[in-house]
């Protein structure tokens, strides 16, 4: 009989993974069940799509046809809501039941709420869908007024988002800085800078109290923890992704809190059951220690690494050093690796649009941020895939022109 492998999720994970055991099990049943209504789209360019420079068609990667022709079973707007680990089955929220052979959980995570009052209010958002831009363009569009708070990668997002819309937009940040783990205020200060321009204010040590909402039930305002008001008929809210949990209940499945702990195969606790893409912590050979990527690029290799340990396990391991590009400025933006992680770090300021900025973990590199000049980061990401020891090499690393050559005693990991 043929094998069958059942994958919870078709984002980028779950979509590469049902794609990569179709082309190496000719034979397998292959089921996808997502709970969006729509095939694997560009969660990427959705935020394009809300800031209104791009239509919906280029943003769709799959259509249904492109299952059907592989002979995977898509089942859409189909919510998991239990797994039955020793039954070797999950069951839908209409009581339909798949049995597995292999289970791959891809299912991401969702955006957390603001713990304050009004933070369900209409007009306040939250992103991670095709189906959350389509409510962010149609209300951005209608405001004047917005707030946005979380002082991160995707928050940056509906900053850009409400610059490219012409809202007035004040962007509430608790710290003195945007992206303050990962940047100094010299390389935020480039950001802040790149936002002014756009119409959108960084407003320093502030955050949000409460929301206020007209009689509609419509957000009119946020007060920050210094009682300051800030206008919003829009608000967006980035401060980070709650991990789905419900459906690891009582399944003997291992969650740190964070995410659901894999190795460097991508395989849980549990034998025949596997997570790729924003939903893992993995084993994180290259950092030496279990990790978190939230980024396209990393979903989709876990997603294709999973799969081919799937069908053999301990065929091929996770090796990967992530990627994130921010591209709403004129100049480019590159964080790579773990920029808020280790226990050193060097920067250099090359210019008013150009900064740099590289964390170190026991003298070897395991992320940065390039702001204005990407060029060194094929140089960077190889220093630390291959764990080579820098730390006493610190300020060649931050040459301009940086190239591996130019370092002295260069030690590989071994
Ligand atoms: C607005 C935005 C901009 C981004 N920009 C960038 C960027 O510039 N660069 C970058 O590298 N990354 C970016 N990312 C992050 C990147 O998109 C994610 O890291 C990546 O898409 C994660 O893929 P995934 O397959 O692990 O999870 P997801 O894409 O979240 O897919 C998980 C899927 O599982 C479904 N699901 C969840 N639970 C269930 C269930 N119980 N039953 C059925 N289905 C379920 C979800 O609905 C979802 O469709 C961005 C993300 C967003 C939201």
């Amino acid at each position: 009989m043929s094998e069958s492998f059942v994958i919870i999720g078709d984002g980028v994970a779950g979509s590469s993974a049902a794609e990569t055991l179709r082309e190496n099990a000719p034979d397998a049943d292959i089921t996808v069940i997502t709970d969006e209504g729509e095939a694997l789209y560009n969660r990427i360019l959705i935020k394009e799509f809300a800031k209104g420079k791009l239509p919906e068609a280029p943003i769709s990667i799959h259509d249904e046809e492109w299952y059907a022709e592989r002979d995977i079973d898509l089942r859409l707007n189909t919510l998991v809501v239990d797994i039955d680990t020793d039954g070797h089955s999950v069951t839908s929220h209409q009581g339909d039941t798949y049995e597995y052979d292999k289970l791959l959980i891809a299912t991401g995570g969702t955006p957390a709420q603001l713990p304050v009052d009004n933070s369900d209010a209409e007009g306040v958002h939250h992103f991670w869908t095709f189906e959350d831009a389509r409510g962010i363009k149609a209300d951005v569009e209608a405001a004047d007024t917005g707030v946005i708070v979380g002082a991160g990668l995707l928050g940056i997002d509906f900053a850009a988002i409400c610059g490219a819309q012409d809202v007035d937009a004040n962007y509430l940040m608790r710290g003195n800085a945007w992206w303050r783990y990962a940047l100094s205020e010299d390389g935020a200060e480039i950001i802040h800078d790149a936002l002014r321009e756009r119409g959108v204010t960084p407003v320093f040590d502030s955050g949000v109290d409460h929301f206020e909402v007209d009689d509609d039930g419509h957000v009119d305002s946020a007060i920050d923890p210094n009682g300051e008001e800030y206008d919003a008929d829009f608000v967006g809210v980035a401060i980070g992704l709650d991990i789905n949990t419900e459906i690891l209940r009582g399944t003997g499945l291992e969650y740190d809190g964070q995410g659901i702990v894999v190795d460097e195969y991508m395989r849980t606790n549990l034998d025949d059951v596997y997570a790729a893409g924003d939903c893992t912590k993995f084993d994180d050979l290259i950092l030496g220690e279990q990790a978190q990527n939230g980024a396209w690029g990393s979903a989709k290799a876990q997603g294709e690494c999973a799969a081919k340990n799937m069908l053999d396990y301990g065929d091929d391991e996770f090796r990967w050093v992530s990627s994130y590009s921010i591209t709403h400025f004129d100049f480019p933006f590159l964080s790579f690796g773990h920029p808020t992680m280790g226990d050193d770090s060097v920067e250099r300021k090359y210019s008013d649009t150009e900064w740099r900025r590289l964390a170190l973990k026991d003298g070897r590199i395991v992320g940065g941020v390039l702001i204005g000049d990407l060029a060194p980061q094929s140089a960077y990401k190889q220093l630390m895939r291959e764990g080579t020891h820098v730390g006493n090499e610190k300020e060649t690393l931050v040459e301009k022109s940086f190239s591996v050559d130019d370092l002295e005693a260069p030690v590989a990991d071994d």
